[in-house]
């Protein structure tokens, strides 16, 4: 009967990683014509300069609303559209879409877009991003490339010379969820970075008194100004945690407390108001 009861328990995980790799491959299918059928759209959140509470740029996040009206997260595609080198076309589309997005917005803003590990190792992304920025006449500064840690896990020379091409366009460079990965901090110097973007996780309730957080945003502030780079705070949803970011020295800050992501039209008119500058407005976590 044991036997039997183990056999049940095989069949049973089995199934599980069928179905799995079922859904996986339906996705993978489904986004393959999601670009030709237009589900795909970007969202863009702003980014404060805290000092001046005025915003200085943008994030684009890319949605996905399928036909049937559902929409699917980025945590969920990403890395499918990654794993099926699928991300190379949909990264050039979003690239250019937030090129075109920001010279809408106008000069003054930047845009910064996500780069995958996937995209970064493709030896036309430079070229990619040239022509974009020049189709859209905008600045190459304008834009910024945001790469996560993850792409350090290889140290290898491509990589290094892949930062340096990119920052010859003229573009600028972030470093994403900095703390999450595997930093190799001697490398944090070789790489030409602009700025460093502390993940969600180090900020979201950092102003709990009995939080470590705010020792690492520290020591992460610290580093940065060493190098001479800026610092986002991501993530930032109270009066609490803004308050602390701002007296720790982070120069911006992303998060709901300034507003969430949102579409072309309603960054428009919110920069329209006041000319970019925006009041904090506390904002009540669901969780
Ligand atoms: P990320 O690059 O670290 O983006 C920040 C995420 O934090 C976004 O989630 C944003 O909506 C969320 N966020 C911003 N402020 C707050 C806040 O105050 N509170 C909370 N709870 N969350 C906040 P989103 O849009 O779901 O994106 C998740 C991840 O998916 C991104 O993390 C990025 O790694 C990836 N991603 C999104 N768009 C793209 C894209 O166009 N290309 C690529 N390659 N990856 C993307
Ligand atoms: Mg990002
Ligand atoms: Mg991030
Ligand atoms: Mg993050």
């Amino acid at each position: 009967a044991a036997k039997d009861a183990g056999r049940g328990v095989y069949r049973f995980y089995a199934d599980a990683m069928h179905n799995q790799a079922s859904e996986r491959k339906a996705i993978e299918d489904a986004l393959r014509d999601a670009l030709a059928k237009d589900e795909l759209t970007l969202l863009y959140q702003p980014i404060v300069d805290v000092a001046r509470e005025k915003i200085t740029g943008f994030e684009a996040l890319i949605r996905w609303r399928r036909g049937d009206g559902k929409v699917v997260s980025p945590s969920k595609f990403i890395p499918i559209a990654e794993e099926s080198n699928l991300i190379v076309p949909i990264g050039e589309w979003i690239i250019r879409t937030a090129c075109d997005a920001v010279a809408r917005i106008g000069p003054g803003y930047r845009v910064a877009v996500n780069v995958s590990p996937r995209q970064f190792a493709n030896e036309k992304l430079p070229a990619t991003i040239m022509s974009a920025v020049s189709a859209s006449r905008i600045e190459p500064a304008q834009l910024e490339l945001e790469i996560t840690e993850g792409v350090f896990l290889d140290e290898s020379p491509e990589n290094l010379a892949m930062f340096q091409r990119l920052k010859r366009t003229g573009v600028r460079l972030a470093l994403d969820d900095f703390g999450t990965g595997y930093s190799a901090l001697g490398y944090l110097k070789k790489a030409p970075f602009d700025k460093i973007k502390i993940d969600q996780s180090f900020v979201l309730g950092a102003a709990d008194k009995s939080s470590m957080n705010a020792a690492i945003i520290s020591s992460i502030v610290g580093l940065a100004t060493a190098l001479d780079m800026e610092t986002t705070a991501e993530g930032v949803e109270t009066h609490d945690d803004l308050a602390l970011v701002r007296g720790l020295g982070c120069s911006h800050v992303q998060g709901y407390i300034y507003g969430k992501p949102m579409d072309l039209d309603e960054i428009l008119a919110l920069i329209g108001e006041k000319d970019g500058h925006v009041v904090a407005r506390g904002y009540k976590s669901a969780r």
